[in-house]
């Protein structure tokens, strides 16, 4: 147990390859050609191979779960059919994504490639399911006519066997893969061939997959995202700076990349409607980023229904020396607007 709780922040503190890695990268980063420049956050923090395993072995246990459900919600309403691939996917990836949380699995590619996976894998496993289920309603609909005809002797026992290895003819898991997912469409298995034509069942099946490989990879993929420490691999943690009138969020965020900190700061007024710029400062909660750390800027607009929605312009990696013009001038602006 207390291997499995090693986060993986901690092993780069023994003496041996891992520090080399983010130091390197760290003096990188102070090369003289973008020294006192914000640049975009990149994922740096060492993972352990145990955390991926270990976010690899949980997701393959949602995704059974999520397959198994699915295969049960098809069983109850028809109609929600269309709705099970986007819904594996947001099972796949929710869960994923607090699992990454817990690991500090702050990379985001890895995620993303076993989110993928595990939605393939719950989807294979509704498929599997549902076919069981459909073989044993085909066998009943045989055994409670066999009894009936048995008793009459109509047929002897050998020729009722035979006559239930006919009626089961074709009734493989490979071919029921091939027609569920258009490849034949001879509606073989559900009486009717697909409505839209083999190419449509084709276009739909390969549609289903991509959208719940793209929800459960959007979902994980944001979570290992988030900025982590570079030194410790704790995640990043949030505070407010303030906010400002919108319109500027880009150009603070071109000026910061400029090396101009004094020139960002100058952008910022108070906030004069429900539309205005967020700041916040992420930092590692081991002391780690000093001063400074990840900039988020995000903008707070008025979507087309007239909702307010919140958009992330850009993680930013700053020195305190770049983000204190800024938040003293949030500072400012917050005492004006009070
Ligand atoms: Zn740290």
């Amino acid at each position: 147990m207390n291997d499995e709780q090693r986060s993986p922040g901690e092993s780069i503190d023994e003496p041996g390859a891992s520090s080399s890695s983010w130091r390197g990268r760290r003096a990188a980063r102070g090369a003289p050609d973008t020294a006192g420049r914000a640049r975009p956050y990149r994922p740096a923090a060492v993972v352990a191979r145990r955390a991926i395993a270990s976010a690899a072995a949980w997701a393959a246990l949602g995704a059974l779960w999520a397959g198994a459900l699915a295969h049960a919600a098809s069983r109850l309403f028809a109609p929600v059919e269309l709705l099970l691939p986007p819904a594996i996917g947001a099972v796949v990836g929710g869960s994923l994504a607090l699992v990454i949380r817990r690991l500090r699995l702050s990379r985001p590619r890895p995620a993303i490639a076993i989110a993928s996976a595990a939605a393939v894998l719950a989807l294979a496993l509704q498929l599997v399911l549902d076919f069981r289920t459909l073989r044993a309603e085909r066998e009943a609909r045989f055994d409670r006519g066999r009894a009936v005809r048995e008793a009459a002797g109509v047929a002897t026992r050998q020729e009722l066997a035979e006559y239930r290895a006919a009626w089961m003819e074709g009734w493989t898991l490979w071919r029921y893969t091939r027609a569920r997912i258009g490849f034949d469409d001879t509606g073989a298995f559900t009486g009717t061939p697909p409505v839209l034509g083999r190419r449509g069942a084709l276009v739909m099946s390969a549609f289903e997959l991509l959208l719940a490989i793209a929800i459960a990879a959007a979902w994980a993929g944001r979570a290992a995202g988030e900025p982590a420490c570079a030194a410790c691999g704790a995640w990043r943690e949030r505070r407010a700076l303030g906010s400002a009138a919108h319109g500027v969020a880009r150009e603070v965020v071109a000026r910061l990349r400029g090396g101009d900190a004094a020139g960002a700061a100058a952008l910022v007024r108070p906030p004069d409607t429900h539309e205005a710029v967020m700041f916040w400062l992420l930092s590692c909660p081991a002391g780690h980023d000093g001063d400074g750390g990840v900039l988020r800027v995000s903008e707070v607009f008025w979507t087309r229904r007239r909702r307010l929605a919140l958009q992330r312009i850009a993680d930013l990696e700053v020195d305190g020396a770049a983000v204190e013009p800024l938040a003293a001038e949030l500072r400012a602006a917050e005492e004006a607007e009070e």
